[in-house]
């Protein structure tokens, strides 16, 4: 057959996880090819997390022009309109900039990179097809990234037109009058209530008994809360048992708690159930790679698969599916690939969610700590309480500390509330220096700034807050 081409490692996928670790090998001297059958920058970049946030961004400031009255703004009567198609064009240049910078950065490190979609063909050997060619590459060390994508079931496969999935929604070029969104995870909730603030008549359809499952309720209380305010009808206990299209609607029967059959017609309805990783097709049992019954690839703490030569990390691994653990396995696989002492140690991956309020936490929840054997102090400080939150009209929410009470080391950090998800950088960096609810508390906070809400959490579980009684 054909000669393969020889290189150090190959990357399979250039998402979060698999460009990062191309990166850093190429910084530590591999020669390493990057394999990418879409767009650089994986689902993260091109139809995730950055077109997501684009769109809550724009959505936000659209919806914030009907509050601006008190602040003695003025606007000119009914000048306000919300453009689908210029937003669709912003939003385009921001993901080609970023994706452009990827491949400037994989360039600028010596990565080759190949467009085309890649096959394990033994342990040692990949083959890639490129447009009608077929290459191999003979690799020392390979590490998988090749992500996840929506769990479809079979009764709700989108038309994308008017069943969508997360790709679609982003990729509208109309407002919706109604959309129904079948799930109600972070990424149903975020894109409902962006939808909700550009004027759609938004329904959140979730089976399980509240929105946000995965989430600690007191925090998810407070999103339910405002999707309320914002004219969302949330169905809980609801299972969507039938999706058909006719007549330009989507026609969706629905089981109610109380077990009544219900039907609901609307313009789009969104599915966003979950996600399965892509490890089916991409000849993981040629390589001898073991995958587990969810098809998810296990991994040790370096990123080593049952495979000892072959790594796999993002979202193809059992954990949560967020890019910046798919970033940081695939620092940890690089570096370990080139012998350094590297792993995956800290149980430290901060999550956000992007609602309104944001919610966004590292570490442990009260109920997690219990179950772990923890005496815990737990305390919170509320947002009407600090300055700069009333100075910026932005007063629901709270911050949280979770305590060992034998040792006052912090276990967990959680808040809900404006800029939640830059005031976790902060908790993350407490909790893996392992700090002392005192050094929270003895940390100078800027004022006035929604970080205080912090060093008051902290001051109240040691039982003296100061804007609090
Ligand atoms: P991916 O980003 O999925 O990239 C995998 C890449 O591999 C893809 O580009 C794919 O084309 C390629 N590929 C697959 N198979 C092959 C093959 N055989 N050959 C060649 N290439 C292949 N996470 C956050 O942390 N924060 C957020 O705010 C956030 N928002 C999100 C919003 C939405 C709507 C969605 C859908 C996801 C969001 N996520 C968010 C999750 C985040 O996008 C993923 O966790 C992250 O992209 C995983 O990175 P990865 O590198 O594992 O894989």
């Amino acid at each position: 057959g054909e000669v393969a081409v020889e290189t150090d490692v190959v990357v399979i996928g250039g998402g979060p996880g698999g460009y990062a670790a191309a990166i850093r090998l190429g910084q530590l001297g591999q020669s390493v090819v990057l394999i990418e059958k879409e767009e650089l920058g994986g689902v993260c970049l091109n139809r995730g997390c950055i077109p997501s946030k684009a769109l809550i961004h724009a959505a936000g400031e659209y919806h914030k022009l009907a509050g601006l009255g008190k602040l003695g703004i003025q606007l000119p009567e009914g000048e306000a309109s919300f453009h689908m198609p210029k937003w669709q064009t912003w939003k385009a240049s921001v993901v080609n900039q970023l994706s452009s910078g990827v491949a400037h950065l994989c360039q600028a490190n010596g990565v080759t990179v190949v467009k085309g979609s890649a096959t394990f063909l033994s342990n040692d050997r990949i083959g890639v097809e490129t447009g009608g060619d077929f290459e191999t590459y003979k690799f020392r060390q390979a590490i998988v990234a090749t992500g996840s994508r929506p769990y479809i079931p079979p009764f709700l496969t989108p038309d994308h037109q008017y069943l969508l999935d997360s790709t679609d929604v982003l990729n509208l070029q109309e407002i919706p009058n109604t959309l129904a969104i079948i799930g109600g995870g972070y990424i149903g909730m975020e894109m409902g209530m962006a939808f909700a603030k550009l004027g759609t008549k938004v329904t959140i359809l979730e089976a399980a008994d509240r929105i946000l499952p995965q989430t600690a309720s007191h925090l998810s209380q407070e999103v339910w809360k405002q999707a309320k305010k914002l004219g969302i009808t949330v169905k809980t206990g609801t299972r969507v048992e039938t999706a058909n299209v006719a007549n330009g609607q989507v026609v969706l029967e629905l089981l109610t708690p109380s077990n009544v059959r219900e039907q609901i017609s609307t313009d789009k309805a969104l599915v966003t159930i979950g996600r399965v990783p892509n490890t089916k097709d991409i000849g993981l049992t040629q390589a001898g790679v073991m995958v587990d019954e969810r098809g998810y690839i296990p991994v040790d703490p370096t990123c080593r698969t049952s495979i000892p030569h072959i790594y796999a990390i993002g979202d193809v691994t059992p954990g949560p599916a967020l890019a910046h653990r798919a970033s940081k396995q695939g620092i940890v696989a690089a570096e370990v690939i080139t012998g350094m002492p590297s792993s995956v140690d800290s149980p430290y991956v901060p999550y956000v969610i992007f609602t309104e309020p944001q919610i966004a936490g590292v570490g442990l929840t009260r109920e997690e700590a219990e179950q772990q054997g923890y005496q815990v102090t737990v305390a919170s400080f509320p947002y009407r309480a600090n300055g700069k939150a009333l100075s910026i009209d932005e007063k629901e929410g709270f911050a949280e500390v979770i305590v060992d009470e034998k040792s006052h080391l912090l276990l967990g950090m959680h808040v809900v509330g404006a800029d939640a998800s830059n005031l976790i950088g902060e908790g993350a960096l407490a909790l893996e220096m392992a700090a002392r609810v005192e050094d929270l508390a003895l940390t100078v906070h800027p004022h006035p700034t929604l970080s205080e809400v912090w060093l008051e959490a902290a001051e109240a579980a040691l039982g003296h807050a100061i804007h609090i009684v």
